[in-house]
């Protein structure tokens, strides 16, 4: 047996009450029951320090720990991505780690090709194929061989006009299933994954609201249209994520229907966001937003659909976000805000406070009150709610502290796509190196380490 851990999130760590386990399952209690006697033996004959034995044991505090039952029962733990596997060592399992530290290995999340870059974008893929054959489809590792072409006008124009193609098929999509008109020339800014408050749909929004207010001050402002395309769901009982997805549909009405923007700016919220959906989404991206809290994402995987298909990621340094990173370079990928050991810090010595940072920030303080001073209609109680989980409830995922680098980073993509050969350039080297994210050889990986199977 051995243990892939996907998350580090406590709610997500599955811990039952004992009392509940015992009725509903008496002999599979037994047995753990058992386990975990062997396990303190086991332990105590190797001279552990009691303190670790009792933290590590699988029933404690009345409470069965599934996570160190599959530690104590597997033969290998993983993480999903190396930042995450770090994570498990140093913190989660730490004191498992002191223990079996040969247990303990990564493997690296991963998308198939196929999939993602064949099906999801077959126009892309035949320009890849005209330019280095079609080996590429059954080695991914041939994608390489784009990377010779990086410096070559015709084929980053080429690039360049497959992405307004699908950019255009999703234009067609929206005004289709939300009326909304969206023009290809706008940066198509895209944020598709689970509503949850640790991936930061809310910071997205704020910098949507801030640039609302540029716009509202001087309708001549200096930008690239942009088109703000969001997909979700929110778990059936998770009251604050529906009530993001209010709020981002509900300043969605605002702007779009305010001419004076002059279609600067555009929001779009796409129901019921699944895979067949993210195939056609996805391709048409220009940015691909990935700004959850760092130490928060695993791995990520919409972050490798993106990149394959040739959108420029815009980042905090979390789960595979440093591994695109370290393959596309510093200069073809946009990173901000505060790195892992710097949220570690705030935790270690509690200093964050959130209603000081809305208090001496004029900018932020504008921006978070537009919560609840009227200007979007409709959203009184859920306005409210996010007011308070923001400045009363001390901003749990640091939006206020990673806003202002947030908002840099985004004037850093203005910047970056109004060179279109210097854009289709960035892009065309994420398409290239993607090949690292294939689950082909992620799965190899399981195979060969884990699993011990031969081919
Ligand atoms: C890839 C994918 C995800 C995972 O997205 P993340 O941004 O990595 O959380 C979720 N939902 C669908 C439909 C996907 O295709």
């Amino acid at each position: 047996m051995s243990y892939t851990n996907h998350t580090i999130l406590s709610e997500a760590l599955e811990k039952w009450d004992a009392e509940l386990f015992k009725n509903v399952l008496p002999r599979v209690y037994q047995i753990i029951l058992e386990i975990d006697n062997r396990y303190v033996a086991e332990m105590a004959g190797r001279g552990i320090d009691p303190r670790v034995i009792e933290n590590t044991r699988i029933v404690r505090e009345n409470q069965v720990h599934m996570a160190h039952l599959a530690v104590i029962g597997g033969h290998s733990i993983n993480g999903v991505a190396k930042l995450h596997t770090e994570l498990l060592k140093e913190d989660t399992l730490r004191d498992f780690y002191s223990i079996y530290p040969e247990k303990f290995n990564n493997k690296t999340n991963g998308i198939i090709q196929r999939r993602w870059l064949q099906i999801a974008d077959e126009p892309l893929s035949a320009e890849i194929d005209k330019l280095i054959g079609k080996g590429w489809r059954s080695d991914i590792h041939e994608l390489r061989k784009l990377l010779e072409f990086k410096d070559d006008q015709q084929v980053l124009a080429d690039f360049y006009r497959v992405k307004q193609e699908a950019k255009a098929r999703l234009a067609d999509f929206i005004k289709e299933s939300t009326g909304v008109e969206v023009s290809t020339e706008a940066i198509f800014d895209v944020q598709v994954k689970r509503l949850h408050a640790y991936k930061r749909q809310l910071l997205n929004l704020l910098h949507i609201i801030k640039l609302y207010w540029d716009l509202k001050d001087n309708t001549d402002k200096d930008m690239v249209p942009r088109v703000f395309i969001f997909g979700a769901k929110a778990a059936p009982g998770y009251h604050f994520a529906k009530s993001v997805i209010k709020l981002i549909n509900e300043v969605a009405n605002l702007v779009n229907k305010d001419e004076s923007l002059q279609g600067k700016l555009k929001v779009v919220f796409l129901e019921n966001y699944r895979v067949s959906l993210a195939e056609l989404i996805i391709p048409a991206a220009d940015v691909s937003e990935q700004i959850s809290l760092a130490s928060k994402e695993a791995s990520g995987t919409s972050n490798m659909k993106f990149m394959m298909t040739g959108a420029i990621t815009l980042a905090t340094l979390d789960g595979a976000n440093i591994e695109i990173k370290d393959e596309v370079g510093d200069d073809n990928i946009v990173i901000f805000g505060m790195d892992k050991d710097q949220v570690y810090e705030h935790y270690a010595r509690h200093d964050y406070y959130s209603r000081g940072v809305y208090e001496s920030n004029p900018d932020i303080r504008r921006v978070v009150d537009t919560f609840v001073n009227g200007t979007i209609p409709n959203v009184r109680e859920e306005g409210s709610e996010i007011y308070e989980a923001l400045i009363t409830h001390n901003d749990e995922y640091f939006l206020l502290e990673d806003f202002h680098a947030y908002v840099e980073a985004q004037e850093k993509i203005d910047a970056l796509y109004r060179d279109k050969e210097k854009w289709a350039r960035m892009s065309l080297i994420n398409i290239a190196t993607s090949d690292k994210f294939t689950s082909d050889d992620t799965i190899e990986q399981y195979a060969k380490e884990i699993w011990n199977l031969e081919k």
